[in-house]
């Protein structure tokens, strides 16, 4: 069951501890606090857990603070959607919203190599109109023995640069809990001139201990991939740690699935997934289009199948892509195969402009026919 307070309740009035004296003594519930804390107002909900069967809902709206509860069945109780519960599904980072009704593109660097593809990259970005992109520093490979990722070494001059081209938000994945510290550290260093979300992949989609970690703070967002071998209920469950360790900045990526039916790609596209995702769930939805196709194969119309797939997902509703550039894909050190060159920018934003589009058309026509 979820309580949802009166925005801007003031957790330390009478009213407020009358209200939580009564939930915690609820027999068998337990009561856990959710703060959102925004530029405009701060929401507070309370999760009640535990045999809330036998509460009413009516006796719990006639307390004091209390705006609205939902009766909870459905098994993602944070990141859900639950019957009757059209709440706004958004949150602000570093002034750049993420919803179920916005669209980021983070175009960048699957692996960061050298400063200067770096600036390239967040230059051509900037040119463009771009906030945010994809730097990875921390790698993830199948062998032991290829390119890790220069890690650490390379934040500084990430944020820094980052700083310099006005990039808000970096997709960055992380493997292990130190890298949250290193990160933070290394934000500190350069004075804060960007923001991080953390992303957590395919691989680690089912690590819970560092879910758990990722899940209990709360100054950056994350990006989950969902898992490549597993089933969705699995990975919107792992969503669900990370919401329940605290965190609900969580935007849910959909990156393919391993299996040699997506011959040729790299792996079966699963954008259908799109609309799925947020219908069970009040999460963002990313798509990861490179990591899905895996090579710069192109459809006799002349369009890649990257962009044929990015073009699907968008106008399927996708609120993020995920998107691996380079500006020289033969040198790079990590899927250079699959890396756009910087000249397809331009053409790439276009067609992602073109897709949503579309996408805004349709659920106008869609609202139209309902009526
Ligand atoms: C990536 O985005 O660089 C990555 C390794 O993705 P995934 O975890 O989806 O393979
Ligand atoms: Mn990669």
């Amino acid at each position: 069951m979820i309580v949802i307070l009166a925005p801007n309740t003031d957790t330390e009035s009478d009213d407020y501890r009358l209200m939580m004296n009564h939930l915690t003594h609820l027999p068998n519930v337990r009561a856990r606090v959710h703060q959102e804390v925004g530029t405009q107002q701060t929401l507070t909900e309370i999760y009640l857990i535990g045999e809330t069967g036998a509460v009413e809902v009516a006796d719990v709206e006639s307390l004091p603070c209390v705006e609205r509860v939902v009766r909870v069945s459905e098994e993602y109780r944070i990141v859900g959607r639950h019957a009757d519960d059209p709440r706004a599904t958004w949150f602000d980072y570093n002034g750049v919203r993420f919803g179920q009704d916005t669209l980021n593109v983070f175009a960048g660097l699957c692996a960061v190599d050298t400063p200067e593809h770096v600036e390239e990259m967040m230059k051509a970005l900037a040119d463009h109109g771009q906030m945010c992109t994809r730097m990875g520093a921390y790698k993830p490979r199948t062998s032991p023995y290829a390119f890790q990722g220069h890690g650490s070494a390379c934040l500084h001059y990430v944020f820094e640069l980052a700083g310099k081209y006005g990039i808000k938000v970096i997709a960055m994945e992380i493997t292990h809990e130190s890298h949250i510290e290193e990160i933070r550290e290394a934000l500190g260093r350069t004075g804060h001139p960007t923001g991080v979300m953390l992303q957590i992949g395919t691989r680690n989609t089912q690590n819970f201990e560092l879910l758990k970690i990722v899940g209990r703070q709360t100054e950056f967002p994350i990006l989950l991939k969902r898992g490549f071998g597993i089933t969705l209920e699995e990975s919107l469950n792992a969503a669900e740690y990370l919401a329940s360790g605290g965190n609900r900045n969580v935007v849910f990526g959909l990156r393919g699935m391993k299996t040699n039916m997506g011959d040729p790609h790299r792996n079966f596209v699963d954008f259908a997934h799109v609309p799925v995702v947020k219908r069970l769930t009040r999460m963002p939805v990313c798509i990861d289009p490179s990591h899905s196709v895996g090579t710069r194969e192109r459809a006799p119309d002349g369009l890649l199948d990257v962009m044929h797939v990015t073009a699907q997902g968008i106008i399927a509703g996708a609120n993020m892509v995920l998107v691996d550039f380079h500006p020289d894909p033969p040198t790079a050190l990590v899927d250079g195969p699959q890396a756009l060159r910087m000249e397809e920018l331009p053409h790439f934003l276009e067609d992602v402009a073109i897709a949503r589009e579309a996408y805004e058309k349709r659920v106008a026509t869609a609202a139209r026919y309902q009526q």
